[in-house]
């Protein structure tokens, strides 16, 4: 099949957590799209907090590099002319997205509150292209769902649907799986709103974990961004693989009293010299998850290979298919929405190029991924190796160990 020059106007996309929210809403204001958004459920209830980088809405590319872990990684990886590329991109957001991204870039805010504003948007502005469709669908249910030439975008998350479908290498029978993935570590995350301002550097993280030889609670604070006087801290601790199998995945602060005492007091101490230095106490419950952070990435984001097979008998031979979100890169650290949504900033513009080539926009879309899954890999790999040896700090040979120099 050859690469056609003609943009569809068809565009599926399947799963409408926020990056599937944020494409749609990006293409809405495009114009020239009929935009299919398929997702299982009704009503949006994720509680959970998440944190979105400023980067998001840079207007400069000094303002944009100037995070102090991957500053330099970023300016290695991408040229100059990516980095204007995308910063002016962001210039083009329509203004009632922008101030929507202004506004959650101010602190933690609510995963739900996110997803509902990104849907209310969508609805309020009456332009009646964007339909939704409910339902769970299958991997050949998506794949039947395209006509030649409609674009389907795979926002379905980390459990992506259409991840060992989209390159033919992965799609038969015991083919190698599209994916490259680290398990950098299993963890409890801890989360509580807390009444004051508090700011946690990483002299605090330590003089706070003085006594907390093991499960050392590793904060990461910020105000939230409905209330600047409140904080939100999330604590990360570190577990084995067997504590994380005795788990179950979500608890209340009773259950790991009961169960795992030693985690309990590590976190009383540390949230005991918070209320003591700043003399505010925790709003509402503990809520503890355990998760297994991983970093990982599909190899392949775009259905490129399948428009190289001439004639191949296979849907997406002639419909362009991408990856967007947690389906294309995941990372944790409170990274990866961050990362979606740029992503699908990337992609909607390429989409919006009606007159570039596909073979162009496969291969950008496939460039850019890959240099944000090195400019991800770098950064989450670095914040790892510093905890490692922020664990260890007091502990001289155990700290050694950890260094390999040369
Ligand atoms: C405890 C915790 C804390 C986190 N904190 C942060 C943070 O602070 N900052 C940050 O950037 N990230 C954070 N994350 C990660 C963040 O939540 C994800 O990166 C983000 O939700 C990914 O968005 P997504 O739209 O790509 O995928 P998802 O949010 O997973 O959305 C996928 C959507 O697709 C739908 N779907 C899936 N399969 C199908 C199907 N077959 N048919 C129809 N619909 C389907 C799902 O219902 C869902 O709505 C955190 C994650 C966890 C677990």
């Amino acid at each position: 099949m050859p690469f056609e020059s003609s943009t569809p106007r068809q565009v599926h996309i399947v799963g409408g957590g926020p990056v599937g929210l944020m494409l749609a809403a990006l293409l809405q204001t495009m114009g020239d799209y009929s935009i299919r958004l398929y997702e299982k459920r009704s009503p949006y209830t994720r509680t959970r907090m998440v944190k979105l980088d400023t980067y998001l809405v840079a207007d400069t590319v000094e303002s944009y590099c100037i995070d102090y872990i991957d500053e330099e990684n970023v300016e290695a990886v991408f040229d100059r002319a990516d980095l204007e590329e995308g910063v002016a991109s962001r210039q083009s957001i329509a203004p009632d997205l922008r101030s929507l991204l202004l506004e959650w870039t101010l602190g933690f805010c609510p995963l739900n509150a996110i997803e509902q504003a990104l849907s209310d948007l969508i609805d309020q502005r009456g332009t009646h292209s964007v339909e939704r469709v409910a339902g769970d669908l299958t991997a050949q249910d998506a794949l039947a769902i395209v006509g030649p030439d409609d674009i389907l975008i795979d926002c379905t998350g980390s459990r992506s649907l259409l991840r060992d479908h989209i390159s033919p290498a992965f799609g038969g029978v015991g083919g190698e799986a599209n994916l490259f993935k680290v398990r950098l570590e299993y963890t409890l995350v801890i989360t509580f709103l807390y009444s004051q301002t508090y700011v946690c550097d990483e002299y605090c993280k330590y003089y706070k974990n003085a006594e907390n030889d093991s499960y050392k609670f590793i904060p990461a604070v910020h105000r939230t961004f409905y209330d600047q006087g409140v904080s939100h801290v999330t604590g990360i601790v570190n577990i084995t693989e067997a504590e994380y199998q005795a788990m179950p995945s979500r608890f209340d602060s009773a259950w790991l009293r009961s169960n795992f005492p030693g985690v309990t007091l590590s976190m009383d101490r540390f949230i005991d010299r918070i209320k003591h230095e700043t003399g505010g106490e925790i709003l509402g419950e503990l809520e503890i998850v355990r998760i297994p952070l991983d970093l990982y990435h599909a190899r392949n984001v775009t259905s490129r290979k399948w428009h190289a097979l001439d004639s191949a008998d296979h849907p997406l031979a002639s419909s362009p298919a991408f990856l967007a979100g947690d389906s294309a890169i995941g990372s944790p650290y409170f990274q990866s929405i961050s990362l979606g949504f740029e992503c699908a900033m990337f992609l909607a513009g390429l989409i919006g190029q009606q007159d570039l080539p596909l073979r162009e926009k496969f291969d950008r879309y496939e460039n850019f991924m890959y240099k944000q899954w090195l400019r991800v890999y770098m950064r989450s790999k670095m914040i790892k190796h510093n905890k490692d040896l922020f664990e260890t700090l007091d502990d001289t040979f155990a700290l050694l160990e950890k260094l390999h120099i040369y």
